[in-house]
């Protein structure tokens, strides 16, 4: 994608930070400004992302969530605000992001992602992050990503632990999809959602700033990707763990006989 964009004497000010580094430069701040990217879920881990890609100046961010902000989120989802409550996330969302960046363009969809609207959707975007919360969303987005050739920056939670991922399959060998990851949910009875088990509210922030830093570097093209490793945050033991993950040839949605 050849970014043609000229950046105007506020941007020259906003974006100086990124201006003044090697790696990004006005080239790239012109992808960033050019990119579409679409983010699954406004809630612990969407939150942080979507406030650092906005600040970033992603030039495009779709936002899909279907809720509506509780009293109980704001503990962990910063980008919703006290009387914002009741009100749909996509909305408290958006006037929050608008608040932080003016010059981008936030897209609202306060459904659902489901197999009727996922392909339309994801299609509009250069890149998806996955900030959902639950298993059939996960393998929704693995297998549309990798069919219509999408990265996927995916992260998933518990009280005290989130792991990291980006996604590629499409490229072939090497690069594996979250399904070689793992085959099948879970029973829904053994990963109990934030709602239920709890989380100490900045480990979301720490993994949704993580997602950010990936999807910001995977519209840069810049350093090296997590495709193909798993990064593991513990936050009690205040480590992270990087493990290689293996394409699976008989993966479902990747494998030879998959996709
Ligand atoms: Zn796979």
């Amino acid at each position: 994608m050849v970014a043609e964009i000229e950046l105007s004497d506020e941007q020259f000010q906003r974006y100086a930070r990124h201006l003044i580094l090697d790696e990004v430069g006005e080239e790239g701040q012109a992808k960033l400004l050019a990119a579409r990217v679409l983010v699954i879920g406004a809630g612990g881990l969407g939150s942080p992302m979507l406030m650092y890609l906005a600040a970033a100046g992603i030039g495009t961010i779709g936002i899909v969530d279907d809720d509506r902000v509780d009293l109980t989120n704001l503990q962990r989802q910063i980008v919703h605000a006290t009387r914002r409550v009741g009100d749909p996330k996509v909305d408290s969302a958006r006037e929050t992001l608008e608040r932080i960046n003016d010059g981008i363009r936030i897209e609202t969809y306060p459904v659902r992602i489901n197999a009727g609207n996922a392909e339309a959707l994801i299609g509009q975007y250069d890149v998806v992050a996955d900030g959902s919360d639950n298993f059939a969303t996960r393998y929704l987005l693995t297998d549309l990503c990798f069919k219509l050739k999408k990265p996927l920056v995916a992260a998933a939670l518990s009280p005290f632990e989130g792991q990291l991922s980006t996604f590629r399959p499409y490229l072939g060998d090497g690069h594996p999809c979250y399904r070689c990851l793992f085959h099948e949910a879970p029973p829904p009875n053994l990963v109990p959602r934030c709602e239920e088990a709890g989380i100490l509210g900045a480990v979301a922030g720490v993994l949704g700033t993580l997602q950010a830093v990936e999807v910001l570097k995977e519209v840069l093209g810049l350093g090296d990707s997590l495709d193909g490793a798993l990064l593991i945050y513990d936050a009690l033991g205040a480590r992270f763990h990087r493990i290689r993950i293996g394409k699976d040839p008989d993966c479902a949605t990747c494998g030879r006989r998959g996709g």
